[in-house]
């Protein structure tokens, strides 16, 4: 049996949907045929020249990154920077390159729950939530077929809240219609006022899923016209956001906390701002540039906030009530990796996938 291209990429959007990207990113499939046989993949932080040429030695023909190689957009293919002859090298080579980057931030079990599980934060939650994500399907089903209905809407994606799978409401009551001439009713005759007992059907879904719920409203439904309204929902979505905020299984000391920072998240170095706080217990996250966060972070009550990429004046945000740790773009993203490989094995064993041996961090230090 062979597995193609896209039936990886799937796989990983089922967990990171692209429609979560933000909107000046560029995640999905940069290069390659998705309908080509995957002979092996690569998966790695960033797609460089010396990631592509590891896919060659290894013999993958799919590269999965978490930052994708082709970002601001490409004019020419010339090999004159970087971005150009990896891609230049990629396509030569037949390898596809597939990115999963601002959707993997915003996703529960992604960049940030993998960062949160690094430093064994319990009681997780996503620090801002997304709006806008969620919607809402009401439906109008003659009786007999109610239950046909809504598993065809369970098993599309429909009522999965939390913990609990299969969530709908119902109530009973009486729907009117009149057919034209021209209709080809199920129930009743052209021309005549008809009554049927319905029930009115609600489920809520996250709103990238509305083609294939539409799809399977439709399918399962009897009648020629479905009677349904579909809402915008503005309830935040607990599953869908940005950052994370957790807490250590026991207060640490300052020193003791960037100590086993250092240890847990395998660092060189760390900077960071001094706080008022005695003890370090709440612990707020976010992968690569977070510092967008650090007052979401102080609003929930970190005590520590640990991200990349912070700024001189970005520091003083601080205010000397939150311990902000900058670890670096590279080091609090690295073990990315380890979500594409644990959900590719998982679900894949007709091809072999490796973890880059690549250091792909243009930063070094010197002490
Ligand atoms: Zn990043």
């Amino acid at each position: 049996m062979i597995t193609t291209i896209q039936e990886v990429t799937q796989l990983l959007e089922q967990l990171a949907p692209l429609s979560y990207q933000e909107n000046y990113d560029n995640a999905g499939l940069q290069t390659g045929n998705a309908k080509e046989e995957v002979r092996g993949v690569l998966v790695t932080l960033d797609c460089t020249e010396d990631v592509v040429e590891e896919a060659i030695e290894k013999g993958c023909n799919l590269i999965v990154a978490h930052h994708p190689v082709i970002f601001k957009g490409l004019k020419s293919l010339t090999g004159r920077t970087y971005v150009e002859r990896t891609i230049i090298k990629a396509i030569q080579h037949n390898i596809a390159i597939y990115a999963s980057h601002t959707n993997l931030d915003s996703v529960l079990n992604g960049v940030n729950t993998k960062i949160a599980n690094k430093l064994g934060l319990q009681n997780q939650k996503i620090l801002v939530s997304k709006p806008q994500t969620l919607m809402q399907l009401v439906a109008f089903v003659p009786i007999p077929e109610t239950e046909k209905v809504l598993a065809a809407l369970h098993s599309a994606g429909a009522g999965n809240i939390g913990e609990y799978s299969n969530c709908s409401f119902q109530v009973q009551g009486t729907g009117r219609f009149k057919p034209s001439d021209k209709a080809n009713p199920t129930i009743g005759e052209s021309g005549k006022p008809e009554e049927v007992q319905e029930h009115r059907i609600e489920v809520v879904f996250p709103a990238y899923l509305q083609n294939k719920i539409m799809a399977a409203l439709k399918e399962a439904h009897p009648y020629e016209e479905v009677a349904h309204y579909l809402y915008s929902l503005e309830n935040r979505n607990q599953e869908v956001g940005i950052g994370m905020i957790g807490e250590l299984s026991e207060e640490l000391s300052k020193d003791d906390f960037l100590n086993y920072l250092k240890y847990r998240m395998q660092l060189e170095g760390v900077r960071y701002t001094e706080t008022d706080s005695i003890g370090i217990k709440k612990v707020a996250v976010c992968g690569g540039a977070g510092s967008f966060l650090i007052k979401d972070a102080l609003r929930q009550g970190a005590d520590a906030f640990v991200t990349g990429d912070v700024k001189y004046h970005e520091f003083f945000d601080s205010e000397g009530k939150i311990l902000i740790a900058d670890i670096g773009h590279y080091e609090s993203e690295v073990f990315t990796k380890e979500i594409f490989y644990d959900t590719i094995t998982e679900n894949f064993t007709n091809f072999a996938v490796y973890l880059s041996e690549v250091n792909t961090n243009p930063i070094r230090y010197t002490y």
